[in-house]
């Protein structure tokens, strides 16, 4: 794998929306999910999102975690993945995608490694590779990415950085 793309609500959140009165929204994140992406970058992948929402919070999260390409409003996730594969120049068997609902299936069958998080649509969890322990927004995307790099074989030299030198 050398590109991990990624939806966000119900993957990178749990999926609750809060809405206040103004119109404005609270999305929840995890903090561990934020570090696995400064992991899968050290490790050498690449890192995407493809929502089909469209939310400042997606910008300033995205932002924040310096992921490298941001699809918001893509309706036609499938048409986003395209558009993606073609701006890394990566091959659809060398991308990973982690989903949670139905509007994910078109690319979760187009790419190389498919992941679903555990409290995705059934429906998703029953077509995809890999189902995670952990649900969207509470980890899901960090486990997915010590799956990868695990099966990479990086794994070990990615988690030497953090164990101290004897
Ligand atoms: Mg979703």
């Amino acid at each position: 794998m050398r590109l991990l793309i990624l939806d966000v609500d119900g993957v990178l959140t749990d999926g609750r929306i809060v809405l206040s009165s103004d119109g404005g929204q609270i999305k929840f994140f995890d903090v561990r999910d934020g570090f696995g992406l400064v992991l899968a970058r050290q490790a050498g992948l690449k890192t995407a999102i493809i929502t089909a929402e469209r939310s400042r919070i997606v910008t300033f999260r995205a932002r924040r975690l310096k992921v490298d390409w941001v699809a918001q409003f893509a309706r036609d996730k499938a048409k986003a993945l395209r558009r993606c594969l073609a701006h890394f120049r990566i091959p659809a068997e060398e991308a990973a995608f982690v989903g949670d609902d139905l509007l994910d299936l078109p690319v979760l069958t187009r790419v190389g490694f498919s992941a679903a998080v555990a409290s995705a649509d059934p429906e998703v969890k029953r077509r995809v590779h890999y189902v995670s322990r952990l649900p969207g927004g509470r980890g899901a995307v960090r486990e997915v990415i010590e799956f990868i790099l695990t099966a990479q074989g990086s794994w070990p030299k990615i988690l030497g950085r953090y164990l101290p030198h004897a």
